[in-house]
């Protein structure tokens, strides 16, 4: 499995280089027309077996969230913001690492001696300190626009469950190359492995129209909070909405931020689920976006739908997956592409 080689590559928003290499390396003998785009997605095609294939573009994004430098002040500190969707609260105090040479860093924090009272965390209030001591030395060494990524490494922590950063979506990008890997299958599978997908859907929309696909499927790492709210009175018994939960499939989406999702589609889906009997579940929150909300959109509009593997913790350094999760929606898809004819599409 190459998750573990894709969650460690590291890869901000616009600057997807490390993992685009992993990608092409992995995919090379597998499939045809292999293009880099001029936003930076891989496009590439495995030709379908059957008579006119439908053309079913499957899209996951390499980009992941992370920050950006914007100065450094008087003492050595580097100022930062954030690219994508970043919980403040989770920051203060973790490991990072700055720029193309990866200089390790940390997050400052004030110790709890000095700090009882504080409880709200502000990004403008922080600074990322890689052990300069003053502005000259720290210049030498970052630039305003240098990426910069949590520094955390992939753990089998069991047999089924692993952890790891970025699995939002280099999850779908291994399930994307073990597709193409797979096969073949009767329809043209249209792989696309999209830049800037955190900060708005950005590459998938150009990929689309390089692709120009009847049919999408967007691959997700997709939030499981299906653990206690730490922010939560512990003695409400009312209980948390967990989105999805870990172990228990692959989750179909019918609406978020993005996109309704295609009803033909969603409804495919959950009966090819059910009649090969792999276990999957919908989403229960309406929130966040995916490529397909893109894709939808592109041409002259895309019958388009999301597949979502659970992750706890996503969007910090430390995601989880079930790799029971993984291997069902990875079924679930392969099946699917096996499956599913233009009669789908029927009104
Ligand atoms: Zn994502």
């Amino acid at each position: 499995m190459i998750l573990k080689e894709l969650s460690e590559a590291v890869g901000v928003s616009g600057k997807e280089d490390a993992v685009r290499k992993v990608v092409l390396n992995a995919i090379e003998k597998h499939a045809d027309n292999i293009r880099i785009d001029p936003l930076g997605s891989v496009t590439a095609v495995k030709k379908g077996k059957g008579k006119n294939p439908l053309r079913v573009m499957l899209a996951a994004h390499m980009d992941e969230i992370g920050f950006i430098v914007t100065g450094v002040d008087g003492d050595g500190l580097i100022r930062f913001n954030a690219i994508g969707g970043i919980d403040d609260r989770i920051l203060p105090g973790l490991r990072v690492r700055v720029g193309d040479d990866l200089l390790p860093g940390a997050i400052i924090w004030t110790p709890i001696h000095q700090n009882r009272e504080q409880n709200v965390v502000k990004l403008a209030n922080l600074r990322i300190d890689i052990g300069a001591s003053n502005k000259d030395e720290a210049n030498g060494k970052v630039k305003p626009g240098d990426r910069i990524v949590f520094d955390s490494q992939y753990r089998e922590l069991s047999p089924k469950v692993v952890r790891g950063k970025a699995f939002d979506d280099r999850v779908g990008c291994s399930l994307l190359i073990d597709v193409l890997q797979g096969g073949p299958y009767p329809v043209d599978v249209l792989a696309a492995f999209t830049v800037q997908e955190e900060i708005g859907l950005r590459g998938a929309l150009v990929a689309a129209q390089t692709l120009k696909p009847d049919i999408a499927f967007a691959l997700e790492g997709t939030t499981a909070h299906d653990v206690p709210n730490p922010l939560a009175d512990p003695d409400d018994e009312r209980g948390v909405n967990p989105t999805t939960k870990m172990g228990s499939g692959p989750a179909l989406t019918f609406m978020d931020r993005s996109m309704i999702t295609d009803p033909r589609l969603v409804r495919f889906l959950s009966a090819t689920a059910d009649k090969h009997k792999i276990p999957y579940q919908f989403k229960t929150q309406l929130g966040g976006g995916t490529d397909a909300g893109s894709i939808h959109t592109s041409l002259g509009g895309v019958p388009s739908a999301v597949i979502s593997m659970p992750c706890r913790y996503i969007h910090s350094p430390t995601a989880m997956l079930n790799l029971d999760d993984y291997q069902n929606t990875l079924k679930l898809i392969q099946t699917a592409l096996k499956e599913i004819t233009a009669d789908v599409l029927k009104r």
